[in-house]
């Protein structure tokens, strides 16, 4: 891990640089360091590598064309989408080899809605953002949304299995993804898009590669299941005890009829940064260890559909203004954060029953470690998926990691919830993998990739790939 920006940019073999210029032209071939940092350095400021430049196909043949030049040459390929990930798996790592970014963005196909089935095909590189609008203006919706949605790409969900603040309600990623179009380590193009409501013809791709980081090939093209818009909403902020409190607020909160549409946790520090960074009011008039944000389906414009206790604080907004406010605290918590500096991200989930209990003890712990100078959490609280940030710490400082994430395994938790494993997680991998899924994970790569060429070092650690 660094967090140098003056790292040079490798030197493509010039057969490969002229033949990569060939496929996609001069200006979508970037090779200049100024231009590319943006590329290899990621989103936490915790990761950065050597990379030979990048290259921006603009349809699955050039993607197929590019790989069979990097298969011939055996130069190391990660593929790219909005480089918003939060492990290390979107930017090479310090001490791997230099690799070619291939840049998914300009894969922006967006089919059009098919009414009949509620689906639709979109490319790799098209944001999550320019999806939802897309679908809106059908009359539909797509289920995953997270705070990253103008910049973080439907490959890069694919390749996380994305999750988000919609999960409890429609499911994370892979439950959206119902075809794939891929471009396999030698260049062949796998495309499954027909979107059959039922298909069972052996071995599941779209379920494989949803989640498979970047390691068994590119993702050109998806096939994703819509969902219909809730007919109205109401959100509320609700001060909270602790985590048991806010869980048992949500569990009796929904009334028949209705739908749990969001359910976020924020601690009382990162709540009050918040409101000073941005120059919000805090939103209730008492302090509260923590706040409860809670999105339920109503029937109606105006309506609440939303069963409260009468011993809690809360504000409730059903028109749309309001409620885009009050969602403002939530959605503002990780780029809040980071203005801080470079931010340990630590993305778990725990059995919901041991939150509060885990979050004691990963606080305590984590402030027991020299060099912290802040702690903050939050998170999707009916997935019990905690979001853990630690500032402090050099980049290349493994304690908090090996801290927190052992402390997961202890309370019987996974320690990527939702952001994947990419290069931060790989060499704890066994804390959440058993002996045998971690050999079938390595056969599954091998089988793909058998040159170990692409992203080596994400997911599974390189020695072992
Ligand atoms: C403010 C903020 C909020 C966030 N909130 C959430 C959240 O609520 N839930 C959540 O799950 N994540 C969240 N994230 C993390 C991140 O946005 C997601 O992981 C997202 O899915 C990454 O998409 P991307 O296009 O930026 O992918 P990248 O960062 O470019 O890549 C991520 C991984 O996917 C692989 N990849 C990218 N494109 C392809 C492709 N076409 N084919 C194969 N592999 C590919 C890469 O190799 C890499 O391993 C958040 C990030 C930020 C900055």
């Amino acid at each position: 891990m660094t967090t140098s920006t003056t790292e040079p940019t490798a030197p493509l073999p010039t057969q490969v640089l002229e033949a990569l210029i060939a496929i996609v032209g001069r200006e979508h071939v970037l090779t200049d360091p100024e231009i590319t940092a943006s590329y290899s350095h990621d989103w936490s400021g915790r990761y950065a590598g050597s990379i030979f430049g990048v290259v921006r196909p603009a349809s699955t043949d050039e993607v197929s064309s590019i790989v069979k030049v990097c298969a011939a040459h055996r130069i190391p390929v990660l593929p790219q989408g909005g480089n918003t990930g939060l492990v290390g798996g979107s930017v090479p790592g310090p001490t791997d080899p230099s690799m070619l970014i291939v840049s998914t963005r300009r894969l922006n196909r967006l089919d059009p809605v098919d009414e009949r089935v509620g689906q639709v095909t979109v490319g790799a590189g098209v944001t999550l953002g320019e999806l939802h609008a897309h679908a809106n203006a059908a009359g539909w919706n797509y289920g995953v949304d997270l705070a990253s949605r103008e910049s973080c790409t439907v490959g890069g969900n694919i390749g996380t299995n994305a999750g988000g603040i919609r999960v409890c309600c429609y499911g994370m990623t892979r439950k959206q993804v119902v075809g794939i179009e891929v471009v396999l380590p030698d260049g062949s193009i796998m495309s499954h898009l027909s979107g059959l409501m039922k298909d069972n013809t052996g071995y599941n791709f779209p379920s494989l590669f949803t989640g498979s980081e970047g390691t068994l090939g590119v993702v050109t093209a998806a096939r994703l299941a819509l969902v219909r818009p809730p007919r109205a909403s109401a959100v509320a902020l609700i001060g909270v005890r602790d985590a048991q409190h806010a869980l048992d607020i949500v569990n009796s909160a929904v009334p028949a009829g209705s739908r749990l549409l969001a359910a976020e946790i924020l601690d009382a520090p990162l709540l009050r940064l918040i409101a000073d960074t941005a120059s919000l009011p805090m939103p209730l008039p008492s302090p509260s260890p923590h706040v409860l944000l809670l999105e339920t389906e109503s029937a109606a414009p105006g309506d609440i559909a939303m069963d409260l206790p009468d011993d809690v604080e809360a504000v409730i907004a059903t028109d749309q203004s309001t409620k885009a406010r009050f969602w403002r605290y939530r959605e503002l918590a990780g780029e809040t954060v980071g203005r801080l500096g470079i931010t340990h991200r630590f993305d778990v989930s725990v059995p919901r029953h041991r939150w509060d209990e885990f979050s004691q003890a990963v606080r305590v712990a984590v402030m027991e470690l020299p060099d912290v100078h802040h702690y903050f959490s939050f998170g999707h609280l009916a997935d019990g998926n905690l979001h853990l940030e630690v500032i402090g710490p050099a980049a290349d400082d493994e304690r908090a990691d090996e801290t927190v994430l052992n402390l997961v395994a202890d309370f019987g938790g996974s320690i990527s919830a939702e952001h994947g494993v990419g290069r931060q997680k790989a060499k704890y991998l066994h804390l959440s993998r058993s002996a045998s899924e971690l050999a079938a994970m390595r056969a599954i790569k091998t089988a793909f990739d058998p040159h170990g060429l692409f992203n080596p070092g994400a997911l599974l650690l390189v020695e072992a790939n």
